[in-house]
């Protein structure tokens, strides 16, 4: 059992504080993803579960056992890095066995540790290069494959992807969602990449200046985020965002008028996602119209923008559709696609 408990743990230099109360149980077995945008505490999370920084207040537990005064090495996690951290004079083979060598397990085993870890990542035909004969999404997989040899508790990763060129992530994306699939080892992972986030985990935790924003399962965060904030940052584009007027029912800022909307009357943040309205037809007129800002393809989809509400907002058309910067176009939204947030604590309304 591998359950990694996180009551109320903060951390903070002098008066700032990086991570603020972070309350969490992550299963035995569970994949979580530390998710948000740079600075708001992610890597300080992981690595307080790592022991490479001490928590300033607050318990953590691994597999029921209090771990704050453990060093790194006792505590039974394995953990990859974006930089990979591998020794150059090594070649692949030696660079895997590493930590099998520095536990002092038991010679007899290594080979078959090493070549079972290779064979996982798809390695055996590099085993004798050095690092600086492979590429980067070889070199990441040589960092995985060292923390699979040692059949750790838990897994910790730290962006492993982002010095991976797209395609490459994508491949090596999948291929860390089989391992971790097949292993079935807690793993927490930390990213501000969203799409990584909703990809590979079976919960993502939304943060955001050291504060946790949203728990939740890909599904939940994406089809209700808590909070304007989560609303923005998931999807792409984010949640289409207009803070308006609620009066009776309908919703109302410059060129934006929605009736049948569930809300107290005053100031809301209404927001839709790109996908879920769309253009309206010729002779139809819709709830937002206005001048056509810009108009991208996707390959599967179109979208286009016009500034409304004060920003932009984006709505997904067919691929074929016909329309030119400056045309005015008219987006149909029904009231029921829409999200409703308190305009001042920016929280979910329903
Ligand atoms: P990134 O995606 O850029 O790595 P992050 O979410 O992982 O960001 P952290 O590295 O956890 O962010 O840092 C959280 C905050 O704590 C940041 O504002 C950072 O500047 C601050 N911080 C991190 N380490 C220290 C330190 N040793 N002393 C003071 N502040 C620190």
């Amino acid at each position: 059992m591998a359950e990694i408990e996180l009551r109320n743990v903060s951390k903070r230099w002098g008066s700032f504080v990086g991570v603020d109360r972070f309350d969490l149980t992550i299963a035995d077995r569970e994949f979580l993803v530390l998710l948000g945008p740079s600075g708001c505490g992610k890597t300080t999370t992981m690595r307080m579960i790592a022991g490479l920084e001490d928590a300033s207040e607050g318990e953590i537990r691994i597999g029921g056992k209090v771990v704050n005064d453990l060093d790194p090495k006792d505590r039974d996690v394995a953990m990859v890095f974006q930089s990979y951290g591998l020794y150059p004079h090594l070649n692949v083979y030696e660079n895997i066995r590493f930590p099998l060598k520095v536990r002092k397990i038991d010679e007899a085993v290594h080979e078959e540790r090493v070549m079972r870890a290779a064979r996982m990542v798809e390695l055996e035909p590099f085993l004798h290069r050095k690092p600086a004969e492979l590429s980067g999404g070889q070199r990441q997989r040589v960092a995985l494959a060292r923390a699979i040899v040692r059949q750790p508790n838990v897994f910790l990763m730290d962006e492993p992807l982002s010095n991976l060129d797209a395609k490459l992530r994508v491949s090596t994306r999948a291929q860390i969602k089989n391992l971790s699939h097949e292993l079935q080892v807690t793993t927490v992972y930390v990213t501000h990449d969203q799409i990584e986030a909703m990809t590979l985990a079976d919960r993502v935790v939304v943060m955001k200046q050291g504060v946790v924003q949203q728990v939740g399962t890909p599904t939940e965060i994406y089809d209700r985020p808590a909070n304007v904030f989560v609303a923005g940052f998931i999807g792409s584009p984010g949640m289409n965002l207009l803070e308006g007027q609620v009066s009776g029912s309908s919703f109302t800022c410059d060129n934006v008028h929605i009736d049948g909307v569930e809300a107290p009357s005053g100031r809301v943040t209404l927001g839709f996602r790109a996908e879920d309205a769309r253009l309206a037809q010729p002779g139809e007129t819709g709830q937002i119209t206005a001048p056509l800002y810009t108009i991208e393809l996707l390959g599967d989809a179109t979208m286009l923008t016009v500034r409304a509400g004060g920003g932009l907002v984006s709505v997904k058309a067919p691929k074929d559709v016909r329309a030119e910067i400056g045309d005015r176009v008219s987006f149909v939204v029904p009231p029921a696609i829409c999200h409703l947030f308190d305009a001042t604590t920016e929280a979910r309304l329903d």
